[in-house]
């Protein structure tokens, strides 16, 4: 995009802006106007925090101009680093405004590391959102405005709670659900991973019943309107997954998850066209390609893409549209720090068929103090997310959070 037709967009939104008085679109800051068009990618660093149990990779595009973006990739992934150090070469000396370009760039430049099918796609979606990031700073618009616009006000967050994973004991769990509800969340699952025989696939009897009897009382306890799902963690057999499923079908599940391992189109499409629960899958999906015989099959009810995972926030919204075609809405799959999140908050605002984002780590001490929101709020408020309207994603980092629980061997981005 060059200078002239950047100022043309800019005038054309301002025009529209002042037809909507809530529309903050206006033109780039000083520095950056001058800057359009000239800007190049310097470097790609990244950071790594420790957050919990596991640490998460944050990334920062710098450029010429001084301007940086920051994203974070997929946690938990084997090489996040050194993917970022592979496919950094595609974008170095580039426009950071060529966002979807310069991801089919990435893609090429990682396709012997299954850039499109393995954990390739999470360096690249990194790197994608750090770009979305600076173009929203270059441009002084929010992230959410460059992918298409507003189409929720606020998004629902459910609270992965985990949950005592080897008790059958209706208390233990009843505890878990009412923590959530204190910490003000609207809906939650719960995770039912554990099982007698890790391989087997297979439910006893005592299993069984115990989650029926921990669903009964968790429902009993919320009542009917609350939002109630439970993830199974791709760990059933076909059989045994109807079984629990058809047990549960009365206490008015929002959502089972991951009944079966996940690249089984057909068994998961028998799943879901059996059962009168919605049936939700999709984190362990990359990018649309992994997505394509679910979607056209109509195998789900809920896709549960991860922005960090499958590429980034335009290829999030690219799959979400997709299903789109076939009523099938997105909930995000999301176990990233307040940077990750707050990206794929801005993906979900954006996106029509959206009803909810994952949150999984509340309860880390420092989780939500990594970051600063520009616009002052609160991260979560009444278990809703907003996303602000300043520029780019619309957060700092704490620096000071951030370097005390840098992970070993990890620098600040250097
Ligand atoms: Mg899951």
């Amino acid at each position: 995009m060059d200078r002239r037709s950047v100022l043309k967009m800019g005038g054309g939104l301002s025009a529209l802006a002042a037809l909507s008085p809530e529309s903050v679109i206006g033109r780039a800051e000083a520095k950056a106007e001058k800057e359009l068009g000239k800007v190049k990618i310097t470097d790609v660093k990244t950071a790594s925090i420790k957050l919990g149990k596991y640490d998460v990779e944050l990334v920062k595009v710098e450029t010429d101009s001084g301007i940086y973006g920051l994203g974070e990739t997929y946690p938990q992934t084997a090489g996040g680093a050194e993917n970022i150090k592979h496919v950094k070469k595609a974008v170095i000396g580039k426009d950071p405004l060529q966002v979807e370009y310069l991801f089919y760039q990435m893609l090429v430049r990682g396709r012997r590391s299954s850039s499109r099918t393995g954990a390739m796609s999470g360096a690249i979606a990194g790197i994608e959102t750090a770009l979305w990031d600076l173009a929203g700073k270059i441009l002084n618009m929010p992230v959410y405005k460059l992918l298409g616009g507003k189409f929720h006000d606020k998004l629902l967050i459910y609270h992965d709670t985990g949950g005592p994973k080897n008790s059958l004991d209706p208390k233990a769990w009843l505890a878990v659900a009412q923590e959530s509800v204190e910490y003000g969340f609207k809906a939650f699952k719960f995770d039912f991973s554990q099982r007698h025989n890790p391989w087997s696939r297979s439910i006893t009897g005592k299993e069984l019943n115990g989650w029926i009897r921990i669903v009964e009382k968790t429902r009993e306890y919320l009542g009917g309107d609350y939002y109630f799902g439970i993830d199974l963690k791709y760990r059933n057999s076909l059989p045994d997954a109807q079984r629990l499923i058809n047990a549960l079908e009365p206490y008015k599940l929002w959502f089972i998850e991951d009944p079966l391992p996940p690249l089984n189109i057909a068994a998961m499409k028998r799943i879901t066209d059996e059962s009168d629960i919605p049936i939700m899958t999709g984190e362990h999906f990359h990018t649309r390609q992994t997505w394509r015989e679910l979607i056209e099959t109509e195998a789900c009810d809920y896709i549960h893409p991860d922005t960090q995972k499958c590429g980034g926030l335009l290829e999030t919204k690219w799959i979400a549209d997709w299903a789109d075609l076939h009523y099938i809405p997105m909930a995000c799959h999301n176990m990233c720090s307040p940077v990750g999140t707050m990206a794929s908050a801005h993906v979900c605002t954006a996106t029509r068929s959206f009803f909810t984002l994952e949150s999984d780590s509340i309860n880390i001490p420092h989780w939500k103090d990594i970051i600063v929101r520009q616009d002052g709020g609160k991260f979560y408020k009444d278990g809703y997310l907003t996303v602000s309207d300043k520029p780019g994603l619309g957060i700092e980092l704490n620096e000071d959070v951030c370097k005390k629980h840098l992970s070993k061997g990890s620098s600040f981005f250097k």
